[in-house]
């Protein structure tokens, strides 16, 4: 007999979300993650009001005093330039997001899954499923020691990730183009941060995108094109990523004291479509179910949400012994997402052309209702506002 009903592979919010609703529904969770925690993720570092409100349901945390007990910024909103045009929305409704530090954030989610009773192994890394016949049956993990074992379960969960080990091993991911890289880091130092998310938009594919993460700290990611970035191996990325942003006009004076804290963290191409699967003994969350570009900062509003969905339906999938409600799963998560990712390709192509981009947020500036449509889309936001919001504690 397997000792865990369920494996879940990678502790991201995907992963963590999932371990906590599946062990708090009474399914035993060995929840895998190849780094210790805490640890740093490439990554915008903005939750959407969508995320916030998922967080909130998922860790039932509506009232809690503890929800969000460490640094953080509340977000109402977001602003984007080009050049000498500019789009600023905020959220409906009162609506907010957040924008923390991921290694507290994921850190903070892993607890909640390990309180709800699944066991959570760091810096054990999966290196590959183990199948009997067409069903998936476990993984072959690396123990911290290097040791090699072999984890059997009746489901894995593959949260493992852009570069999905599980998607990968099943043949189901594929390499998008090499559009784009991004360097992510965080400043101190930064003047003029107002509790929004704000895009730098040069018209041509590069992007600065500055947020707030509370502690005094704002991120502020660079991306731009692969070959672009492939350039800069090896060099100097604080101080790239720093004269970038200064080229702005406005950042010039309010960087003007700014510094680099940590380091400056290097990821893509992030374009990683899943072709549809139905595979016995494994699902697929979060970016290892696909993903197409950080622009509209929905990753981890969709990996939380991508919990939502497949953990009722792991639950029944394991007690009516059927792979059905995992295709139902996958149906669902395809049907919910899709018209979202359509909006994000015309967005990131559009992005891409100085003009059209320009033009583009001009015209939906001349009317508040297509401005409150489009950060009510991108925000991913709830339809009853409000009513799942966590209280976030000042920190
Ligand atoms: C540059 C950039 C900026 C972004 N900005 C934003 C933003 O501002 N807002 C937003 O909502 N989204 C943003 N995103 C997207 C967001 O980061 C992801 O969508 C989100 O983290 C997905 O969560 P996940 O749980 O699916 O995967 P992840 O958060 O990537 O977690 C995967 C986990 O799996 C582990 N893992 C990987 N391989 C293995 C293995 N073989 N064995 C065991 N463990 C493994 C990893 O260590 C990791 O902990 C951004 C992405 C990028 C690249």
């Amino acid at each position: 007999m397997n000792k865990y009903d369920v494996i879940v592979v990678g502790a991201g919010p995907a992963g963590s979300a999932s371990a906590k609703l599946l062990a708090a529904s009474g399914v035993s969770v060995l929840m895998l993650d190849a780094e210790a925690f805490p640890r740093r993720k490439p990554c915008g570092e903005s939750l959407n009001p969508g995320a916030v409100a998922a967080i909130g349901r998922i860790t039932g945390h509506l009232q809690a005093e503890e929800a969000f007990d460490f640094p953080h910024s509340l977000v109402q909103g977001w602003r984007v330039i080009s050049g000498r045009t500019s789009l600023e929305a905020a959220y409906p409704g009162g609506q907010y997001g957040a924008g923390c530090s991921r290694e507290q954030l994921d850190q903070w989610l892993a607890g909640q899954a390990c309180r709800a009773g699944a066991v959570f192994e760091q810096r054990t890394r999966v290196e590959r499923l183990i199948w009997e016949g067409e069903r998936v049956a476990g993984v072959i993990a690396r123990s911290p020691e290097g040791r090699p074992m072999s984890l059997r379960a009746s489901m894995v969960a593959g949260s493992d990730g852009l570069r999905s080990v599980v998607a990968r091993n099943a043949k189901v991911n594929r390499y998008g183009p090499l559009r784009k890289a991004a360097f992510t880091t965080r400043l101190n130092g930064v003047r003029g941060l107002n509790g929004r998310v704000e895009l730098f938009t040069a018209g041509d594919g590069k992007v600065i995108g500055l947020a707030p993460i509370g502690g005094g700290l704002a991120n502020m990611t660079v991306a731009l094109g692969s070959t672009e970035a492939a350039a800069l191996a090896g060099k100097d990325r604080s101080g790239y990523v720093l004269k970038e942003a200064r080229a702005v006009p406005e950042l010039l004076e309010r960087l003007r004291d700014a510094e680099v804290e940590g380091d400056v963290l290097a990821c893509g191409p992030f374009d990683r479509p899943v072709v549809p699967h139905d595979i016995p003994g494994m699902v697929l969350l979060g970016d290892a179910a696909g993903y197409y570009d950080p622009l509209t900062g929905q990753g981890i509003y969709r990996a939380l949400r991508s919990a939502e969905l497949a953990a009722p339906a792991i639950v029944e999938a394991l007690q009516r012994r059927s792979t059905e409600p995992i295709s139902r799963y996958n149906r669902t998560r395809h049907e919910e997402f899709a018209p979202g990712t359509r909006i994000q390709h015309v967005i990131e192509r559009i992005s891409r052309q100085p003009l059209l981009w320009r033009a583009a947020l001009r015209f939906i500036g001349t009317s508040s209702l297509l401005t409150n449509k489009l950060a009510e889309v991108v925000g991913d936001c709830p339809k009853e506002a409000n009513t799942c919001i966590p209280v976030m504690k000042s920190p």
